[in-house]
């Protein structure tokens, strides 16, 4: 078949993989003049299924709620006047019970451990390269009592099958000697060996120019989608600044904005915009950057070694779809990061950087058809997009296709 994508992030770019490798003609339409420009630009680069914790949970309302009124919170409600963000909110409150918290967590992981398995496939048939650190990753925890809270959530993980070995500061150092000097500074950890990391936009584009190159995947970029035709339960063509595209199918993968083309044709999507923070510093031979990923879980700031370079990030904040920053929203993440990693990185030269988690109140995507037979979503993976984006191409794939998707899509099914 003839189908567009529209996006052309990380979501929109493994669609096209798995679909072009199905045989069909593929075409994605982005506004950005590259690929991976917006949301899948500048993540934290964590592929962590032994991380894949809703966020959902019977925690979040207050933490929420705090945020109103203290700053340095890392989950961050900033109100405003828009009844799709206090829909969502309804929604999202409506899952922080231990019981959907459990719920979600274990699907998350089910496709994030699929997704993780896929990718390495694609990254043997492809050869993309995108300075990934393949020895797993570290979730770092301040104080004992901590720690005892971090290991008792992981059970819902391994309870699944996820492996985990918990750590004190000497094993830490033994994973990696980074980590010898400071191992005072933390209780202890807890250490996911199969747990990865790179570089999101680097390998969207690689993988991207690979579609292009082998494939014959088109990309036409600097096209805006300004909204799409339907008729008879079908869509006719998208309609964009460049012309109309038309297709026998279609696929909707435009992370945080799906809803604003969605909602045009009557569907709601249950997503909003969580907006999160990241920065990014040089990494010379004179430094001391840790050699895997990992999570400061006192802080929530996420660390990441990409190859001359570490990525952190940090912050869930609900302020709308501003993507702007000043330096000062990063200045808690730079303490927790000179801290733990006091000659990381050059810390006068750090690369700032905001973006746009596409969150369901579940941290679920959404997969399937809704009111038209011809559209499939794809869309709305959240915080996890990264570790999703290889299994969430080949269930689009499998379900275009007629196939039975190869894992359970409990609550991932679009309801038409
Ligand atoms: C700070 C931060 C840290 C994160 N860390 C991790 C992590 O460690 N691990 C992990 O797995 N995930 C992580 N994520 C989540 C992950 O980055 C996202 O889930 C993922 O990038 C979403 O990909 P996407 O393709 O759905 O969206 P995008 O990458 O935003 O792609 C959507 C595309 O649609 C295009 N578009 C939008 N509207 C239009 C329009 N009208 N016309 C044409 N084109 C349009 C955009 O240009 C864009 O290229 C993180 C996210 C953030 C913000």
């Amino acid at each position: 078949m003839k189908i567009v994508i529209m996006g052309g992030g990380v979501i929109g770019v493994t669609g096209a993989y798995f679909l072009a490798r199905d045989g069909h003609e593929v075409t994605v339409l982005d506004r950005q003049p590259v690929p991976a420009n917006e949301t899948s630009f500048a993540n934290a680069g964590l592929v962590a299924p032994g991380h894949s914790y809703a966020w959902a949970s019977p925690q979040a309302p207050m933490i929420m709620l705090r945020s109103l009124w203290r700053d340095g919170q890392s989950l961050r409600l900033k109100p405003k006047f828009d009844p799709h963000m206090w829909l969502w909110c309804l929604k999202f409150l409506g899952q922080c019970t231990t019981e959907r918290a459990r719920i979600n967590t274990t699907r998350k992981l089910g496709l994030c451990v699929y997704s993780q398995k896929l990718l390495h496939g694609v990254v043997q048939h492809t050869n993309v390269a995108y300075d990934r650190r393949a020895k797993g990753c570290i979730y770092l925890y301040r104080t004992p009592a901590a720690l005892e809270k971090g290991v008792l959530k992981t059970k819902i993980l391994a309870d699944s099958g996820q492996q985990f070995e918990v750590v004190d500061g000497g094993r830490a150092a033994e994973i990696d000697p980074i980590f010898a000097p400071v191992k005072d500074k933390f209780a202890g950890g807890i250490y996911c060996p199969t747990d990865e990391s790179g570089d999101v936009n680097m390998f969207t584009r690689g993988l991207a120019e690979f579609c292009r190159r082998e494939l014959g995947v088109s990309f036409e970029m600097d096209t805006t989608i300004r909204g799409i035709d339907v008729a008879g339960g079908r869509v006719e063509r998208i309609v964009t600044d460049k012309g109309d595209f038309t297709a026998d199918h279609y696929v909707l993968s435009l992370g945080s904005y799906s809803p604003f083309v969605a909602r045009k044709i009557g569907i709601n999507l249950p997503i909003y915009p969580v907006k999160g923070y990241s920065l990014t510093l040089p990494v010379g031979p004179q430094h001391e950057a840790p050699n895997l990923g990992g999570v400061d879980e006192e802080n929530l700031v996420a660390f990441t070694r990409m190859g001359d370079r570490l990525r952190l990030t940090a912050t869930a904040e609900f302020s709308g779809y501003d993507t702007t920053h000043e330096p000062s929203d990063f200045a808690a993440m730079l303490a927790a990061a000179r801290d733990m990693f006091p000659n990381g990185g050059d810390y006068s030269r750090p690369t700032y950087w905001a973006g746009l988690r596409p969150m369901t109140p579940e941290g679920t995507p959404i997969f399937g058809y809704g009111r038209y037979d011809n559209l499939f979503m794809n869309t709305g993976h959240g915080h996890m997009g990264w570790t999703m984006s290889c299994g969430a191409g080949q269930i689009t794939a499998d379900l275009i296709a007629g196939r039975q998707a190869q894992i359970d899509l409990a609550g991932m099914m679009m309801q038409s």
